[in-house]
Formats: C-alpha cells, sequence, structure tokens
C-alpha cells in the first residue's frame, strides 16, 4: 500500500468547513468580525480555485444570548430556541457581509436531524445543496435550533457537518475548533499525551482515547469529533480538527499548522456506492433493452425505459432494477413513490406533469443514486 500522505487543502474540489461558536463570539464583545473576514478571505481564495465551500456554522445561540441578556451557562430549551431565532438572522448576515465583498453569494440552509435520516428529505436537501454549489453559492449551513427540540436534534454541529459533507459528496471536511487536533489522552489532563497527525482507522483504542459520553452541558467534545470523524470516511471524506483562532485559519492548514487528519478509504463517490449497494431493496424496477444500454452507459433511469414497477416504496427508497429477462442490474435510490412510478412508467419524462398533476424530477433513479 502506498505510504499515507495528509490531504492537501489546495487540492480540494468540494470543502465543509465547521466553525465553533468560541471562535465567532466572544463573550463580551459579541461577533469576531476581524477574525471572520479573514476567514472569508480564505473562502475566496478556496472558491478562486475553482473548489465548492460549504459553511457549517455555529454561533446562533452565542449570538442570540447575547442580544438578549440572557444569563450565561446552561439554558432552558425555549430560552436557547428563541436565543437562535434571534442570532441566526445576524450570523447569516454576518457571513454575507464579510462574503459579499469577494463577490461571493452566500445562502442560508437550516437543517434539522430528520432531513439527513429520512431518505425523501435527503435526497431532497442533497439536490438543492448541488443546485446553490453549482450556481457558486456558499451555503451558510447550521441546525434548525428554533424547531428542533432536544429528541429531535443533532444538538452538535460536528456531526452535523459530517453529515452534510457526505451528503454534497465533499472531499474535505475541516473542523475549526479549539484545540489542535486528537491526543491520545486529553492533553490538559495528561502531559504525556501526543497528538496524531493521521489516523487512518478509527480503531476501539482509538475511540477509547476520546474519553467517556459527553455531558449534557459540553457540546462538540472529542467524542462527538471522532463520530464525526467516523460518518465523514465512512462518506470518503478526509476530515482534519484544528485550532481555528489563527487569523487566516485555512491558510495556516495549508503552510502546516498542527492538525489532525482523519484519512478515508475510498472516494465520495466510490463510498455513495457502496453506501447504496448495501440496502436492502424496497421493490423493483423493470426496464427495457433501451434502458439497459442507457445505464450501461452511465445515464439515470428515465420512466419511459420502465416497463414494470413491483412492491410498496416511498421516495427515496432503494429498489432493485432488472432487465428484460428479470435478471439484476443494480440498484438506486427512487425519486417517486410506487404509485407515482407505476403511474408514469413508460412514459417521457415531459408528460410526468400531465399524469400527475405536478412537475417532477426527469429521472427516476439519478445515475448519482445508482449501482450498476
Ligand atoms: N447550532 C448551535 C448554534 O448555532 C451550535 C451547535 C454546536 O455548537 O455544535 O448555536
Amino acid at each position: 500500500m502506498a505510504p499515507l500522505t495528509a490531504p492537501d487543502i489546495t487540492a480540494a474540489r468540494r470543502l465543509v468547513v465547521k466553525i465553533g461558536s468560541a471562535l465567532l463570539v466572544d463573550r463580551a464583545s459579541g461577533l469576531r468580525t476581524e477574525w471572520l473576514a479573514g476567514l472569508a478571505a480564505d473562502v475566496a481564495q478556496v472558491k478562486a480555485r475553482g473548489a465548492d465551500v460549504v459553511l457549517v456554522s455555529s454561533g446562533s445561540i452565542a449570538l442570540g444570548r447575547k442580544v438578549l441578556g440572557l444569563p450565561d451557562g446552561a439554558l432552558p430549551l425555549e430560552q436557547a430556541q428563541a436565543a437562535a431565532a434571534v442570532g441566526q438572522i445576524r450570523l447569516a448576515r454576518a457571513y454575507e457581509e464579510v462574503l459579499s465583498p469577494h463577490g461571493i453569494t452566500t445562502g442560508q440552509v437550516l437543517v434539522t436531524l430528520e432531513d439527513t435520516e429520512d431518505r425523501r428529505r435527503y435526497l431532497n436537501s442533497r439536490a438543492t445543496m448541488e443546485t446553490l454549489l453549482a450556481l457558486g453559492v456558499v451555503p451558510i449551513v447550521n441546525e434548525n435550533d428554533t424547531v428542533a427540540t432536544d429528541e429531535i436534534r443533532f444538538g452538535d454541529n460536528d456531526r452535523l457537518a459530517a453529515q452534510i459533507a457526505v451528503t454534497v459528496g465533499a472531499d474535505q471536511l475541516i473542523l475549526l475548533s479549539d484545540v489542535d487536533g486528537f491526543y491520545s489522552a486529553n492533553p490538559k489532563e495528561d502531559p504525556t499525551a501526543v497528538r496524531f497527525d493521521l489516523v487512518e482507522q478509527i480503531t476501539p483504542q482509538i475511540e477509547a482515547m476520546a474519553g467517556g459520553p459527553i455531558s449534557g452541558l459540553s457540546k462538540g467534545g472529542m467524542k462527538t469529533k471522532l463520530m464525526a470523524a467516523k460518518t465523514a470516511v465512512a462518506g470518503g471524506c478526509a476530515m482534519a480538527i484544528m485550532e481555528g483562532s489563527p487569523p487566516r485559519p485555512l491558510t495556516a492548514l495549508a503552510q502546516g499548522a498542527n492538525r489532525t487528519w482523519f484519512i478515508p478509504q475510498a472516494d465520495p463517490q466510490v463510498a455513495r456506492k457502496r453506501w447504496i449497494a448495501a440496502m436492502k431493496p424496497r421493490g423493483e424496477v423493470t426496464v427495457d433493452a433501451g434502458a439497459v444500454a442507457a445505464l450501461r452507459g452511465g445515464k439515470s433511469l428515465l420512466p419511459a425505459g420502465v416497463t414494470q414497477v413491483a412492491g410498496q416504496f416511498g421516495r427515496g427508497d432503494p429498489v432493485a432494477i432488472l432487465g428484460p429477462a428479470a435478471e439484476v442490474l443494480g440498484k438506486g435510490l427512487i425519486r417517486y413513490t410506487a404509485a407515482e412510478a407505476r403511474a408514469i412508467a413508460g412514459h417521457r419524462s415531459a408528460e410526468i406533469e400531465g399524469i400527475l398533476g405536478y412537475p417532477g424530477r426527469a429521472a427516476l433513479v439519478h445515475r448519482d443514486d445508482m449501482v450498476v
């Protein structure tokens, strides 16, 4: 096997950067605008190289609580939700203000845990993010804290950022944090703790080093960072933890700042195909010879090529794709329910609206969501 080397941030194709509240918001003076301007300059540089950038930013609650004059310490859920409502609008505006001088358009994306767990909503957020990125926009993502209650929340943006990175097929995720990497023990308590440069596999030993379960108060401890790393690398995305406070953090990373990289075994496309291949199909779609040729040529599956639909499934569910002789061709996530798929089978994509009464997506199974 080739020796492992750290990913090069200047070679990133699609980069997700997670910004923690403590970097962005100072308890006394509020938003750290100077630091944010430095980050914006870094983002502009990455974009100028042709890479896509997604920012996952915390800070809505921290900002909102300052504006509302709420006390330090843990807030009751309702107050945290109110603080998020007040803070998020300021947070989004702050990013807009620092990025627009670079000619960069920003968009606000607020997600909940369900948006990534439910397949239909997952495909929706994936499509929206893809469109934003194709338009050159830098999405500013946060959890929708105002509506997410405790049982249905991510609660920490480390795991949210990893989920977003996998959703958009990013190749690199950078967690800008208050620690400069992953250590063999808590460096604040254990002077013998050493920082890892690269982690190739998240073994049980590595997991044990992250310490016990996080308490209700501490968000984004090492444990959640390691969970984030697992999600990211399983999705084919490399993840770095670094100290985010330098004035130009991404430049600092490119210049060799301390960090820990978690290395994936496969690239995002391969990992996504494996993920789909491992799913249990909930239905079957039989296609004609023309469609077989199109699919083998790397095309999406259009309703026109479908001769039969079997099973009960919802939008975003995995289905098996069968050829004319009922041979298994592959598997994919279908963009229509079983009833809709039956109605539009054999029809041209332009007829979809007339049949269903609403415009749908042209493909039944998009090529990115398919293994053949
Ligand atoms: N979504 C929360 C906020 O914006 C932060 C969660 C976290 O810090 O991980 O305030």
